[in-house]
């Protein structure tokens, strides 16, 4: 098959496998082995560049292996396949009171992407990324399972989260879910009118919410650059939601924003898709114009000022996913998302990049700016302290690789890194520049798997695997 991540460029050939559990997994490993092809685990796909593919390889995708193992309903402490999406698992632990502790900004990804890739979600300021919340994993490596926790084996712990699948196939993991009482999100909801606005009420005041995210018009420019809709947030309390006037912010909260009864089922969820792109446009309809003009209706429908409301999780993480395939909109050469953080102090970078976009004109359709907390122990994993800053873009943008090269040398200037799990262009020299405990992950994949049996064409292109011949194909 021809895959590609959810960007829908550079795609590879590959062998793929949907094992249905853990015996016929091994068994696709050992055949893959035996015949010298490399091997690399695959979630939902939704990685937007190279990293869930492996030009001539197998590619085992892990949708098969999706059981939970062990639940404690007392303490919320839940084994589960890799396979497992956030998604069902949501679906499943929400009407229980529990809530996964880390979400990235869609519900399809499975738990094994989500390690691999150490997701960070609107909370990070506050709960750190995804291997937060794991306390174990199984990690199927060369040498076969192997039974892997933070206390007594953190070398292979820590390279496994945010390795992107390349120190074997993560087959199980134990994690420890979030208490909530509803269903519901207290969201608070501002227009800041320019970027250094938008900056300083997230620094002034992201430490009162477990949530928090701005949206940020790239297209605005003079005295408007940088304009973006704040929303922040935490779970609603079960008397949040109970049928009374909360004047707090002048604002009555009885109902939902849809419309629906928050008190009557206070810990209902049962999300939908409303729609989907059943083709890929020839011309994709995002450009300067359109994209214009709905960023300009988005933040003139934001309140002018703060504005309290209950809303469901699923508007309040998961808005796309309302949309099912819309990175078909994006045409037939696909698109990309930048995604780079710089410490505080480095505000300057993300004002460049921003201007950058504003003056060529770029049709930036999301772009989402984030506070991050302190790194975690993986050396490997994206998040670091400091500003991020998420951009999605079109391949047909004119001198698009140049333009994002230079973007990559302030970040690198700035002690900054790019997002593997959004990447599929970086250069392997700008990449190590970027991420300066690379050696310590390589020497531990190198003990793990020395002779190179788990291979992604990320993992070729950045050199953090011995180079192979990528089989690549014509567009799907
Ligand atoms: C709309 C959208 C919003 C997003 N928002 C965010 C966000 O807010 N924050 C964020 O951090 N990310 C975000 N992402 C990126 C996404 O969370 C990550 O790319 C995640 O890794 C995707 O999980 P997946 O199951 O689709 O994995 P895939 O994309 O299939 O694979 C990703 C990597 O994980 C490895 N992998 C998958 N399963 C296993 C396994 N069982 N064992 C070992 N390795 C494995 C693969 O080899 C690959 O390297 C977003 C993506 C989309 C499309």
């Amino acid at each position: 098959m021809l895959l590609t991540g959810w960007g829908r460029s550079a795609p590879s050939r590959a062998e793929v496998a949907r094992p249905a559990g853990t015996d016929d997994l091994m068994a696709v490993i050992a055949r893959a082995t035996a015949a010298g092809l490399p091997v690399l685990a695959r979630g939902l796909g939704r990685s937007y560049g190279d990293a869930a593919q492996s030009g001539g390889g197998v590619v085992v995708d892990m949708t098969g292996c999706s059981e939970t193992i062990a639940w404690d309903a007392g303490s919320g402490r839940l084994r589960a396949q890799a396979g497992l999406s956030i998604d069902s698992l949501l679906r499943w632990s929400v009407p229980q009171g529990w809530f996964v502790p880390v979400t990235p900004g869609t519900r399809h990804v499975t738990l094994g992407g989500a390690l691999a890739a150490d997701v960070h979600g609107k909370n990070h300021h506050r709960d750190g990324a995804f291997v937060g919340a794991v306390e174990s994993f199984t990690l199927l490596t060369a040498a076969g399972p192997r039974t892997v926790d933070r206390e007594h084996d953190p070398s292979v712990f820590w390279a496994t989260a945010g390795g992107m699948g390349l120190t074997g196939v993560v087959l199980d993991l134990a994690l420890r879910l979030l208490p909530i009482e509803t269903s519901s999100m207290i969201v608070e909801t501002e227009r800041a009118h320019d970027l250094d606005a938008c900056m300083s009420a997230m620094t002034d005041r992201d430490e009162d919410y477990r949530y928090s995210v701005a949206w940020v018009d790239c297209l605005a420019r003079g005295a408007t650059l940088g304009r973006s809709v704040l929303t922040r947030g935490d779970h609603a309390r079960l008397g949040d939601v109970e049928d009374r006037s909360d004047r707090q912010f002048g604002q009555l909260v009885r109902r939902r924003r849809d419309g629906s009864d928050a008190a009557r089922d206070p810990l209902q969820f049962s999300p939908r898709q409303i729609a989907s792109v059943p083709f890929t446009p020839v011309v994709s309809p995002l450009t300067a114009l359109t994209v214009s003009a709905f960023n300009e209706a988005w933040y003139r429908r934001a309140p002018r000022s703060r504005r309290r409301t209950v809303e469901g999780i699923s508007g309040f993480f998961h808005p796309l996913d309302a949309v099912g395939d819309w990175n078909r909109l994006y045409g037939p050469h696909g698109f990309t998302q930048y995604q780079f953080v710089v410490p505080f102090g480095a505000e300057d970078v993300v004002r460049a990049v921003i201007e950058a976009l504003s003056r060529e004109r770029c049709p930036a359709f999301l772009a989402v700016l984030k506070r991050f907390g302190p790194a975690d122990e993986a050396p490997l994993s994206f998040p670091a302290e400091g500003w991020t800053l998420a951009v999605d873009l079109p391949l047909t943008v004119p001198g698009l690789g140049a333009m994002l090269d230079r973007f990559d040398e302030r970040v690198v200037e700035a002690g900054g890194r790019v997002y593997l799990a959004k990447d599929g262009r970086i250069r392997a020299d700008v990449f190590e520049a970027m991420y300066p405990r690379l050696g310590e992950w390589r020497s531990v994949r190198e003990a793990l798997d020395p002779d190179g049996l788990f291979v992604s064409d990320l993992g070729r292109r950045l050199g953090l695997v011995g180079r192979q011949q990528v089989v690549s194909g014509s567009a799907p």
